[in-house]
């Protein structure tokens, strides 16, 4: 008794369900990292501060994000995905649902498109109900590691 969750509370693979197809953790450039994801990454890593960002990082100025490696990120891995996934930055945790795809339906296509785990096939406006209804109770995007 007490732990059967109520019936029409969301789960994010009603929407959602990485394919890790690796697209999103490709090209030259990377995510930046803020002072809570540098933290974050480095507590994950069980390592010094100064070793994390000399092996993984890539600092421009006040810039810091992940080195790339053979056009992906440096902890992306072939065949497993993300090698660094409890002490990813946020933008990576909150990718691909962006709350941006409320707002336009542009920018779901857009997503879509880039993104083969989605599940599109609902229809915008169904989808964005849950992804709402999501967002709002973040403690369930969090649970969804
Ligand atoms: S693009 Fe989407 S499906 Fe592919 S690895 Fe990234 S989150 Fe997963
Ligand atoms: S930290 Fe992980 S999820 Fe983010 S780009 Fe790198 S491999 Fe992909």
């Amino acid at each position: 008794m007490g732990t059967q969750p109520p019936p029409n509370l969301a789960s994010i693979s009603d929407i959602f369900v990485c394919t890790r197809c690796g697209f999103c953790c490709q090209g030259q450039t990377t995510v930046s990292l803020n002072e809570a994801d540098q933290e974050r990454m480095v507590q994950h890593l069980n390592l010094p501060q100064e070793e994390v960002a000399r092996r993984f990082w890539r600092i421009t100025g006040s810039v810091v994000q992940m080195q790339v490696q053979d056009g992906h990120c440096i902890f992306y891995e072939a065949g497993h995905g993300c090698s660094v996934h409890a002490g990813r930055p946020w933008r990576c945790r909150q990718w691909p649902l962006h709350p941006s795809i409320l707002s336009d339906e542009n920018n779901f296509q857009s997503i879509a498109e880039s993104c083969p785990g989605l599940k599109t096939s609902m229809g915008y406006a169904a989808f964005c109900r849950i992804l709402r209804q999501l967002l709002e109770d973040s403690s369930s995007l969090a649970q969804e590691e």
